[in-house]
């Protein structure tokens, strides 16, 4: 065949996104008896899309994967940064100002009342607590628990946490790409330092209040302080492995063994641009199960956040192909689960129950 025929007879069998393949029965089967759970993700780019809610459609992309728990993320990245669209549809550019008293607050709470707005349309169901997860999955719906990714929109102000809390805030990823009135931030500009003085009311307010922390994108020190200083188990919810990848974002051996120390849970993600596909990210989480356990790691997808995902997970989000790949790999059912969902599930648990 001529290469341009080649290429046109590529294009027409090779569709832009494969369609997810018949569901595993073998995982299917372990879903049965575990909350399967996403760690980090954002679906249909909630916050930064102008839009009224999280998609249908984007909630049904989990309904087939059978994930029952997805962590949606609202960051504030871009009310310093710029780069985002405006209610009115206005585009904001890219390197703007500093955002006035408030202004981050604001932003961060229209994305919160988004997510409220998929709850009130009956897309999806509040993650509230995890008894509320239990009874949505007999329904077969889908449970979205609210978080902020990177505390900037409480602006070093305790009441702001409280308020957000009662609005439906339930996991706290502390720190995202800025260093802010919390802590300091895992990724380059390096800056020294742990937790602030701030940092460390608000790690005590979210123990109190049930709310999960997350220690994904903070630095070592900050990461130290918030495990000597918190009273429940923490998570590092997405992210790679150093022991494979010499990059910001992967965590040392030293900081797995640290987190299952504590209880926690660290998400392995499937980016595309540091892992090549499904196996070798099944190999990231076999790792921290050599290191810290099988019961301190799960899966964050950080989907919708980053552009590439690996090869088999893909844009489809095929969470099945995680779980099929280890029980390929000898691991049995309940181990499985507890990648799946149920060591984040655990940790809420533990979280909420004190
Ligand atoms: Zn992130």
């Amino acid at each position: 065949m001529p290469p341009l025929l080649l290429l046109v007879a590529a294009c027409a069998t090779t569709p832009p996104e494969a369609p997810l393949p018949e569901p595993d029965p073998r995982v299917v089967a372990i879903h049965e008896f575990t909350v399967f759970a996403d760690m980090h993700a954002h679906p249909s780019r909630f916050h930064r899309a102008n839009i009224e809610s999280i998609a249908a459609k984007e909630i049904d992309v989990y309904r087939r994967s059978t994930i029952d728990l997805v962590v949606a993320n609202i960051s504030s990245d871009m009310a310093y940064d710029g780069e985002y669209v405006n209610r009115d549809g206005s585009v904001v550019e890219e390197g703007r100002y500093k955002p006035a008293p408030g202004e981050v607050y604001a932003l961060s709470a229209d994305r919160l009342a988004r997510i409220q707005r998929t709850f009130d349309l009956g897309y999806a169901v509040h993650a509230d607590t995890p008894a509320a997860v239990l009874e949505a999955r007999e329904r077969n719906q889908v449970a979205v628990l609210p978080a902020l990714e990177g505390g900037d929109a409480l602006e070093g102000n305790i009441d702001n946490l409280h308020q957000m809390h009662k609005n439906g805030l339930r996991l706290l990823q502390l720190i995202h790409f800025r260093n802010n009135e919390i802590g300091h931030m895992q990724t380059w500009p390096y800056s020294p330092g742990g937790l602030t003085e701030f940092g460390r009311d608000v790690v005590k307010t979210a123990n109190r209040l049930g709310i999960i922390i997350d220690m994904a994108h903070a630095n070592d020190e900050t990461m130290l302080d918030v495990l000597a200083l918190t009273e429940h188990p923490v998570i590092f919810s997405h992210g790679g492995v150093r022991h494979y990848t010499d990059h910001d974002r992967a965590v040392t051996d030293e900081q797995i063994r640290a987190i299952a120390r504590n209880g926690g849970v660290i998400g392995v993600w499937p980016h595309g641009r540091h892992i090549e596909d499904v196996a070798e990210m099944v190999d990231y989480i076999e790792h921290v199960i050599q290191v810290g356990g099988i019961d301190h790691v799960g899966i964050g997808s950080d989907l919708r956040g980053i552009s590439k995902y690996v090869k088999g997970f893909d844009e489809s989000a095929n969470f099945h192909a995680i779980a099929a790949e280890l029980l390929d790999r000898g691991y049995s059912d309940e181990d499985v689960g507890k990648v799946m969902g149920g060591n984040f599930f655990r940790v809420w648990v533990a979280v909420t129950d004190s």
